[in-house]
């Protein structure tokens, strides 16, 4: 297989870079890992400015926010994406808008995630990530249609996990402080009964990692979408417009 045998991957990003780029970085070197040589991915990335996601966050304009990644997304599919990915988590609270846009598939992150977690043989996953994503419905109940209960951290938990994600790791800025309060908040999901825990948020795994609590199994939504991604860029994978 060569470059040209790849299917194009859409990434629609920049929410925030900081996990961007990692996207970028572990989706060629993947695809260098499988073909060698200098083989990389064969991809399109559409940055979108965070600033306009954050607002559209914190002012509940889930409608405009919406539109925005479709238009974004459809750039994509203009520009040769064979499918999309979009590199966030909380964003996909809009993913109906983006689909009905789009011609090309759209591969979710919660759909590789629950699979992970379901391989594991957990079944109650304890979900770390922005506001949005631990409290509102649109990510519990994906799970739950993949068969998974969840459970979140309590509200000041979660406020605390929410200001680190905005204030610090979309900033690029990793602090020991923060790395630990992360990790009483992932011993209290277990003692509320997770038996895993979603690092659902793509920049939580630039703070902590499944070394910081080996007996908790820990899903990288980021990695875990990311190997979905590749699987489909090489073909390994059928992609729902497959038939
Ligand atoms: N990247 C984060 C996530 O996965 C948060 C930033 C955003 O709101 O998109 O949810």
């Amino acid at each position: 297989m060569t470059a040209t045998d790849l299917r194009t991957i859409g990434v629609l990003g920049g929410m925030s870079s900081e996990s961007t780029v990692t996207y970028y970085r572990q989706i060629d070197r993947a695809i260098a890992d499988a073909l060698g040589g200098h083989t990389t991915g064969d991809l399109l990335i559409r940055s979108v400015d965070f600033g306009d996601i954050e607002r559209f966050i914190r002012t509940d304009q889930w409608d405009a926010a919406g539109d925005y990644l479709a238009e974004a997304a459809t750039a994509l599919e203009a520009g040769g994406a064979d499918f999309v990915v979009m590199a966030t988590n909380t964003m996909h609270k809009v993913a109906p808008a983006i689909t009905s846009a789009l011609s090309v598939p759209f591969v979710h992150i919660l759909d590789a995630t629950a699979d992970a977690v379901r391989d594991a043989g957990v079944d109650t996953v304890g979900v770390l990530g922005t506001e949005e994503t631990m409290a509102g419905s649109f990510y519990r109940d994906r799970l739950a249609d993949h068969g998974l209960d969840v459970v979140v951290p309590e509200p000041a938990d979660r406020e605390a996990v929410d200001r680190i994600i905005f204030e610090e790791l979309t900033k690029g800025a990793i602090r020991d402080a923060s790395r630990e309060r992360y990790l009483e908040v992932v011993d209290s999901l277990v003692a509320a009964g997770a038996e895993g825990v979603v690092l659902g948020c793509t920049e939580i795994e630039l703070l902590i990692e499944q070394a910081d609590r080996p007996a908790v199994p820990m899903f990288d939504t980021t990695a875990l979408h990311v190997e979905r991604a590749v699987e489909h860029a090489l073909g390994e994978r059928p992609l729902a417009s497959d038939g």
